[in-house]
């Protein structure tokens, strides 16, 4: 092994306190602690390291290599372990900076697809929202085709994972139900409400949304309070690689290290992994399984580089196709959100001044570190999750939308229609996010220094579609196909007339909800768009210079049945394949009325449990 023990402690020091971890941390110089191992996880991100430690414990005798092409980060770097610095170190080092192709429904803008690229992922760079979609949502996994995937399943997985923490000042967030307790990831719900927070729930009561104080149990509908993964002793962000804490020894992880492709060899029953090359040329051999966690943009890449995917575009590339399997890279959904942005009154401090106060910012630091409530602190708690009904009074217009964009082939389509149209289940699944944010968050800009209006206090209320009709791609470059080289994603936003008719739908209430007591009676005036934005003309037109992405990319790898273009089936197996799998975002079928985090997960920890019983 050619990793001095000196290093090993100290990154071993850098994720763990104490440093008493029992998973050893690699940076790669040029070799591995071992050549052979019985597992390897390609992406030391979200759902990797939660797989690779659940499996280590199931199977203690298994030697599980993860190798991720990102760093191990210092120890408490700031901008990742202060909740109040979250979004700083997006399109910094930690950070792939993916771009999209040139959106041609959004007025041809390039979208910036911030993905952690770092020992710990997107948990790394992500905004610690820790939520749950509709019982149904999940159920649909399974009725899709997924034996094994429905909401009491996953619900199972998604306790595991974390431990929520009641604050003494919490009591009135309720989430009673629907929370894990004992896992490694650490929720809690913001111990700050700043006072211009306080009025959004009573306003969405007062436009007849319920409070509904057990939001993570299966039923997201109404004005909720929720938690973040932030932990409450010290008010810093709990993330993935936390679960290496609870890691055993037969753990190597091996930052720095960017797989290639995935190296294949046919036998009788399919294509077996035997291992992946490195960029560098170094190969790693699997005498069991070989992992794919590297996310939604990611995994696909790696598979095309390997030879499986679309024919036609792996013979572009110069790549030997070995899988024809044209579901790779297809089926990509986001989240898309619009905003609008407001003036404060007079006397309000908002979370503008941690930026445009430096004095106030340094007050709110010192308090921080010394264990006091801080504005740095805060993530943000308060959000409404509605249906059509009650935005629009009748849900007819959108329906006879969503009827002409679902196509009547795609079972995705079709799921999504269902969550619309199915009498049994629709008034329970949101269509829309509304979410509460402290400070201007919008497109435009705060207003520049030195500008009368700097120094002036706004909210933003962000509006996230969540079932949207546009589906687009993520291919290799056939150029430079390989990690690292980006790969070429195409999320075709607003393709469809669903989606930005929903947007300008969005925009409205939003408006209302801002018109509507109490909140209205803290609010100035609109700063973005701003009153000469009215007719849907040109509310379409904001919607297309600003609308954007809540990085919620899934289904790039989906677990479909191989006939409806799924990639894995219900065991997470390659379609094709003996031992490759996929465990990471990017095989949610469905897009989900949450922010994905626990789903994500929730199944790298049923995944683990799935294939760890295959060997003991
Ligand atoms: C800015 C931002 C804000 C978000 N906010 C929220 C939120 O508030 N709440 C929420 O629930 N969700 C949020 N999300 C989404 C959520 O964090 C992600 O969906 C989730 O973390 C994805 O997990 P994953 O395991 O699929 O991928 P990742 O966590 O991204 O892990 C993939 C890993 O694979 C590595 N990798 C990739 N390619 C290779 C290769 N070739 N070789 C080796 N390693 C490789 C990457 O470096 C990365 O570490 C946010 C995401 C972002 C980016």
């Amino acid at each position: 092994m050619l990793f001095t023990p000196v290093a090993v402690a100290v990154l071993a020091f850098v994720m763990c306190p104490g440093g008493s971890m029992a998973a050893a941390i690699h940076s790669r110089d040029g070799s591995a602690p071992a050549a052979t191992y019985d597992f390897i996880i390609v992406g030391g991100g979200t759902a990797g390291l939660a797989f690779a430690t659940r499996l280590g414990q199931k199977l203690p005798a298994a030697k599980i290599l993860v190798l991720e092409a990102g760093p191990a980060p210092p120890a408490n770097e700031p901008g990742i372990s202060i909740p109040g610095l979250k979004g700083s170190t997006l399109f910094g080092p930690y950070d792939w900076k993916f771009l999209t192709t040139p959106q041609e429904k959004i007025n041809g803008r390039v979208i910036g697809q911030s993905r952690g690229r770092v020992l710990g992922g997107s948990t790394a760079l992500n905004f610690m929202v820790w939520d749950r979609a509709a019982k149904a949502e999940y159920d649909a996994w399974e009725d899709i085709g997924n034996h094994g995937w429905a909401w009491g399943t996953m619900l199972k997985y998604m306790l595991k994972v974390e431990n929520y923490v009641k604050t003494s000042s919490s009591i009135v967030f309720g989430l009673n139900k629907g929370v894990g307790t004992g896992g490694p990831i650490q929720t809690t719900v913001d111990r700050i409400q700043p006072p211009q927070q306080l009025p959004f729930i009573p306003t969405m009561n007062n436009l007849g949304i319920p409070t509904n104080l057990e939001s993570l149990n299966g039923n997201p509908m109404g004005a909720v309070y929720q938690p973040s993964n932030i932990r409450a002793s010290n008010y810093t962000r709990s993330w993935a690689p936390e679960y290496l804490w609870i890691a055993g020894s037969n753990i190597h992880i091996v930052t720095d290290a960017t797989v290639q492709k995935v190296n294949l060899q046919r036998t009788s029953k399919g294509q077996q992994a035997t291992g992946v090359t490195l960029q560098d040329g170094t190969v790693y051999t699997a005498t069991k399984e070989v992992v794919l966690s590297a996310g939604t943009f990611q995994s696909p890449q790696i598979l095309e580089a390997t030879g499986i995917g679309q024919t036609a575009l792996l013979t572009s590339a110069g790549i030997k196709p070995i899988l024809n399997l044209p579901g790779v890279g297809e089926n990509l959904q986001d989240h898309i959100y619009v905003s609008v942005a407001y003036r404060l009154k007079p006397g309000f401090t908002s979370f503008d001044s941690l930026t445009t106060n430096a004095t106030y910012a340094a007050e709110q630091m010192a308090l921080y570190q010394s264990g006091q409530p801080s504005a740095f602190d805060y993530n943000g708690s308060n959000f409404a999750f509605l249906n059509w009904n009650q935005i629009l009074g009748t849900d007819a217009f959108m329906l006879r939308l969503a009827a002409l964009a679902a196509l009547p082939t795609s079972p995705v389509d079709q799921t999504k229609l269902s969550f619309l149209t199915n009498p049994a289940i629709k008034a329970g699944i949101p269509q829309v996010e509304v979410l509460f944010a402290d400070g201007y968050t919008g497109t435009k800009g705060y207003p520049a220094a030195g500008s009368p209006a700097y120094g002036n206090q706004y909210i933003t209320l962000l509006g996230i579609l969540q079932h949207s009709f546009s589906k687009g791609s993520v291919h290799i470059d056939p150029s430079s196909p390989s990690a690292p080289s980006p790969p070429i994603i195409d999320p075709n936003y607003l393709a469809k007339d669903y989606d930005s008719q929903a947007m300008i739908q969005i925009v409205k209430y939003l408006r209302k909800i801002a018109k509507t007591a109490p909140l209205k009676n803290i609010l100035v005036g609109e700063y973005e768009p701003g009153p000469a934005v009215l007719t849907d003309a040109q509310i379409l037109s904001y919607v297309k210079d600003t609308v954007s992405t809540l990085w919620h990319p899934i289904g790039t790898c989906a677990m479909l049945p191989k006939d409806k273009n799924g990639v894995v089936d219900c065991n997470l197996k390659v379609y094709g394949t003996t031992n490759l799998r996929v465990v990471d975002a990017s095989i949610i079928p469905v897009q989900i009325s949450a922010h994905i985090q626990t789903a994500v997960y929730g199944i790298a920890e049923r995944a683990a449990e799935l294939i760890s019983n295959g060997y003991s």
